[in-house]
């Protein structure tokens, strides 16, 4: 089979690369950063599939099950953790999510168990991802299969048409430039990892705080900026999540700070996933996830290996007429 072009070394360009060659094809991946520079590296990253429907739902399911799996391999980044998750607001009793029944645990926690300030929570087990171990066992997987990592910037998809049949386009934010689509803009995210060690995860989506427990240390968070395009951390950010952190965190008072890093998730009003034809070939564009990349990405990953091998329609009549749209190679 002729290779493909992926552009993007986040988690989905490398998820997507690797679906590809589960599929018999041949893969090269060209990126701008190493995978562990990218804002990938900067997540959570937490499975949260809460709230979606439609396909998101579905790739989200899919990626579920994926997670599930590595979990059970060692080295993969990914585990399963207990973590609890709060509302600030919520009216009358909190429904279980619809991935209730996927998981081992997810209970509500009683009115008397919840924290000052709390209206409602949920105990779950779901998969954590820890991204620089997860995006270095997605790279070291993809070179096993015989995959190539060019490091590069792509100034033109039309370009790369010219060496390969079928382009697909995983650049994150970057897809602002690169597809020339003006609806993609960064939400910029810092986190920190510290050496505390914690024995459960708490969420409280409200106010954007999180503590989750790794291998190395816990991941705290976090910050969501729209339109800020600054990749260096910010100190006055940094104390603001220790602060939150250690409201919740005894243990967080007296930890050391390892590591902090900055993402710039791919914000757009939905994902884009879909095939462009061009003159000289086809690009299937899969960017725009958001604040939701790792719950997506496996999903769709196999949704862009499905496309790829998705055979082309007929060339139109002599007559011009039936001519096809973009969205009908979807
Ligand atoms: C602080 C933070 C916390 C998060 N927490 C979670 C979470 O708990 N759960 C969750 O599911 N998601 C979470 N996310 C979101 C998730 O990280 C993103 O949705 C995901 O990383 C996007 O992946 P990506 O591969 O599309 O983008 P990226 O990781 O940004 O990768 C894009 C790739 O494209 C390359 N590229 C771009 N332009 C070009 C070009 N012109 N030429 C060559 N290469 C190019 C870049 O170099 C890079 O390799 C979080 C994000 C942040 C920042």
């Amino acid at each position: 089979m002729p290779e493909i072009i992926v552009i993007g070394g986040g988690v989905i360009g490398l998820s997507s690369a690797l679906a590809l060659q589960q599929r018999g094809h041949s893969a090269r991946l060209i990126t701008r950063e190493l995978p562990q520079e990218t804002t990938s590296a900067a997540a959570g990253a937490i499975w949260a599939g809460g709230g979606l429907d439609g396909r998101m739902r579905r790739w989200a399911d899919d990626s579920l099950t994926r997670f599930l799996t590595l979990c059970q391999v060692p080295d993969s980044g990914v585990t399963l953790q207990r973590i609890q998750d709060f509302r600030r607001h919520y009216p009358g009793a909190m429904s279980l999510p619809w991935f209730a029944s996927r998981l081992a645990h997810c209970q509500r926690i009683p009115a008397d168990e919840l924290p000052g300030g709390f209206a409602a929570g949920l105990w779950l087990d779901v998969p954590i991802v820890a991204p620089p171990r997860y995006l270095q066992h997605l790279h070291g997987q993809f070179l096993a299969a015989g995959g190539i990592l060019e490091v590069r910037q792509v100034d033109s998809l039309d370009d790369l048409l010219d060496d390969a049949d079928l382009v697909v386009n995983c650049s994150g934010v970057g897809a602002r430039k690169l597809a020339d689509d003006p609806a993609v803009h960064p939400i910029r995210g810092q986190t920190l990892l510290v050496d505390a060690q914690i024995d459960k995860g708490f969420m409280d989506e409200s106010a954007f705080t999180y503590l989750f427990p790794r291998g190395d240390g816990a991941l705290l968070g976090g910050t969501q900026r729209t339109d800020d395009w600054r990749r260096e951390p910010d100190e006055g950010e940094s104390a603001d999540i220790l602060a939150r952190c250690a409201a919740i965190e005894e243990a967080v008072n007296s930890a050391n700070v390892l590591r902090v890093r900055v993402g710039l998730r791919p914000g757009r009003h939905a994902v884009r996933l879909d095939v462009e034809r061009r003159t000289n070939g086809r690009i299937i564009h899969n960017y725009g996830h958001g604040g939701i990349g790792f719950t997506l990405s496996w999903g769709c990953a196999l949704e862009v290996a499905r496309l790829a091998n998705a055979k082309p329609p007929s060339p139109p009549p002599p007559t011009g007429q039936g001519e096809a749209s973009p969205q009908d190679f979807v």
